[in-house]
């Protein structure tokens, strides 16, 4: 894996100007992380060192393609690393906040039956500069549109609880050169024991999402294949120790799939878990998104509804995810990183546009 323009750290840029005066690194530093915009735009420099540092200071992510919905307010990127592996980031425009949804690794590996990412296998780590230049690249697109990215989420393709330090590092770059809080920045994991631990002890603050979508081992098993490495009475034993650390509410995802994980029993049962954590987990319930490994369909709309009031009937917080970006096949568990999708639905919202690589 090559190094990208958002792997240097300030002492490496530094010296890559070579003896430059300070103001100079304070110049490109601002350049990357405060316009998250390209060296020949940097005209605070002289234009030969602008030259220079396009070259110095290669992207890691060439835009392949991106897709665009819900009315401008959902962005999709297919990206290509160096190595031409492709990963997909969805920025998303709400009234009173911007999210970036991150991926961590290039495919992945833990083969969720319901998750596009999961059937299509896993290629290879992101590293660190790979992470956060996803962020730059979208925060630069949502500054054009006058917004600020506020949250960053984890959610995208791969399992960073997988891909620790690098996706540590990015955390904290996120966080110290692109100022967004650590509050702000969720990491989703589907339950690895270790990676729980690691983040319990992690010095920043961030949010912890456990993908839990069922509440029994024998019917969470071939659905998430990892539950039978880290069974649920270790992943919850890791989310108590976390709190315990913490003292941060940590959420669970479930996504809604008919007749499978949406019944009473499976609401109780589900309650139950989040009783044996204190203060109690917050359920996100997910609308199952279509994917074109896996038949069963998502619950219908009032099945979904109804398996959120029997969960705040039993005393458990739970909202339902808004759903974005569905027909660009940029929702939760849709990120397969494919330019072409054949066969899928109308094409009346899509708006696709591909661009070249970057000047
Ligand atoms: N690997 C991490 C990060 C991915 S987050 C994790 O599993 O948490 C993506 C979220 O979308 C996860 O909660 C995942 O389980 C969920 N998801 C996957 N496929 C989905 C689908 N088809 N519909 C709805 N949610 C899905």
């Amino acid at each position: 894996m090559s190094r990208g323009r958002y792997d240097l750290s300030r002492s490496e840029i530094a010296e890559l100007l070579n003896g430059a005066p300070r103001y100079r690194v304070d110049q490109v530093w601002e350049g990357l992380y405060r316009d998250c915009s390209e060296p020949d735009q940097w005209t605070t420099l002289p234009t030969g060192l602008r030259a220079v540092l396009s070259e110095a200071l290669p992207r890691s992510l060439v835009e392949v393609l991106r897709s665009v919905s819900d009315d401008g307010q959902t962005i999709k990127y297919l990206w290509e690393l160096a190595d031409g592996h492709r990963i997909e980031t969805v920025l998303m425009l709400y009234p009173d906040r911007a999210t970036v949804c991150v991926s961590s690794q290039a495919g992945c590996a833990m083969a969720c039956s319901f998750c596009a990412t999961g059937q299509a296998g896993f290629s290879r780590h992101l590293g660190v500069g790979e992470i956060v230049e996803q962020v730059a690249l979208a925060r630069r697109d949502a500054a054009a549109m006058s917004r600020r990215v506020s949250n960053i989420v984890f959610m995208g393709m791969g399992e960073p609880l997988a891909n620790t330090e690098p996706v540590f590092e990015a955390c904290r770059k996120i966080h110290d050169d692109l100022g967004i809080s650590a509050r702000s920045i969720t990491v989703s994991t589907v339950g690895v024991v270790p990676g729980i631990r690691a983040l319990a002890e992690f010095e920043l603050p961030v949010n912890l999402a456990v993908s839990l979508h069922s509440a029994d081992d024998s019917s969470r098993d071939p659905i998430v294949p990892i539950n039978r490495r880290y069974p649920l009475d270790a992943v919850i034993g890791a989310c108590q120790d976390y709190l315990r650390q913490r003292r941060r509410r940590v959420s669970f995802e479930w996504a809604m799939i008919s007749g499978v994980n949406d019944r009473a029993e499976d609401a109780e049962r589900l309650a139950d878990l989040c009783r044996r954590l204190e203060p109690s987990a917050h359920v996100n319930l997910i609308p199952l998104n279509p994917t074109p490994g896996y038949a069963t369909v998502g619950s219908a709309l009032a099945v979904v509804r109804g398996f959120q009031r029997r969960l705040e009937d039993l005393g458990v917080n739970a909202t339902i995810r808004r759903n974005r970006g569905t027909e660009i096949d940029a929702a939760c568990g849709q990120l397969a990183a494919q330019a072409v999708t054949i066969g899928r639905r109308a094409d009346t919202n899509r708006q696709t546009t591909s661009s070249t690589r970057p000047t």
